[in-house]
């Protein structure tokens, strides 16, 4: 019986693996031309301060509309990106976007708030972020002290040994270092403070538990205590509601990020709310 089970069972998946293996391989296909095609953009959301939600930078995150197909997120394409290797032309056009964006936000006056980019595993291990960093800053004349670098917690403490000069090379050039979806992965305390990290950004998992979960709260509070102990930032991501918003604030929270105040949108709606 196990033998015709067996049977069965390779006869009833294959198919299923190999459209998953053909959507893939399309996905992939798409995506190598996606760069060319100009479907790749940028859209920002604001980060507000907790105390009177006046904006203070920006969170760039990319977005790929593949026309009749629609967007696809990130969180999909992303990992396609990685494993066929393409997430370093495509790290290198954020930059260079993101980049060209904060230079132009500048000569326009609209002053010196800092965009965030998001920094893959992958180019953290294998591009010399350092170099491209400084040189992009170089090329659009502006200080790398307008960037901030989001790494994933997981991302970091996997090698906390080769991570940690990468993460010190772009601060001393000004750049701020900020771990993403802080509180999933394992944080090694001991890691944590001796890295070069200047703000932790809480997982939204916890903020868009913590008005039901008392655990979830206390999660929440303990890592905005812990960012004051080590003398970093904290920034809520996925902030919903104004109850969440308010609550934060409370405990001390300093910057907020979350639909409750903007989604991301494109550059061309930041400017018009500006001058709203
Ligand atoms: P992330 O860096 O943690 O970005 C935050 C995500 O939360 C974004 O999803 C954002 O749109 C979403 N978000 C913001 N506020 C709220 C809220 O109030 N509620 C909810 N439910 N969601 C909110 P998005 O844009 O789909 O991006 C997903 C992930 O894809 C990002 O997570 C990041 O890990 C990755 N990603 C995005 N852009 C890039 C990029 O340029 N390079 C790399 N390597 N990864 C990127
Ligand atoms: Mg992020
Ligand atoms: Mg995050
Ligand atoms: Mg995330």
């Amino acid at each position: 019986a196990a033998k015709s089970a067996g049977r069965n069972a390779f006869h009833f998946f294959r198919p299923v693996f190999a459209e998953q293996a053909r959507r893939r391989l399309e996905l992939e296909l798409a995506l190598r031309e996606a760069v060319d095609r100009r479907e790749l953009s940028l859209h920002y959301q604001p980060k507000v301060a907790a105390s009177d939600h006046s904006v203070v930078g920006f969170e760039a995150l990319l977005r790929w509309n593949r026309g009749e197909e629609g967007f696809v997120p990130p969180d999909r394409f992303i990992p396609v990106a990685e494993d066929c290797g393409l997430i370093g032309q495509i790290g290198a056009w954020v930059l260079a976007e993101a980049c060209g964006q904060v230079a132009r936000w500048h000569r326009e006056g609209h002053g010196w708030q800092r965009v965030a980019i998001n920094v893959s595993a992958r180019q953290l291990a294998h591009d010399d972020l350092v170099g491209m960093i400084r040189e992009e800053c170089g090329r659009q004349e502006i200080s790398p002290r307008l960037l901030e670098v989001e790494v994933t917690e997981s991302c970091v403490m996997a090698n906390p040994e080769q991570t940690g000069p990468i993460l010190k090379g772009l601060r001393d050039m000004g750049v701020s270092v900020a771990i993403d979806d802080f509180g999933t992965g394992h944080s090694s305390l001991a890691y944590l403070r001796r890295l070069p990290v200047d703000v932790i950004k809480i997982d939204r998992s916890f903020i868009r538990e913590a008005g039901e979960d008392a655990s979830a709260e206390a999660i929440v509070k303990t890592i905005v205590d812990l960012s004051r102990t080590l003398d970093m930032g904290v920034v809520a991501e996925g902030v919903e509601t104004f109850e969440q918003a308010e609550m934060l604030a409370g405990i001390g929270c300093g910057i907020l990020q979350g639909y409750c105040f903007a989604r991301p949108m494109p550059a061309s709606e930041i400017e018009r709310r500006w001058d709203e």
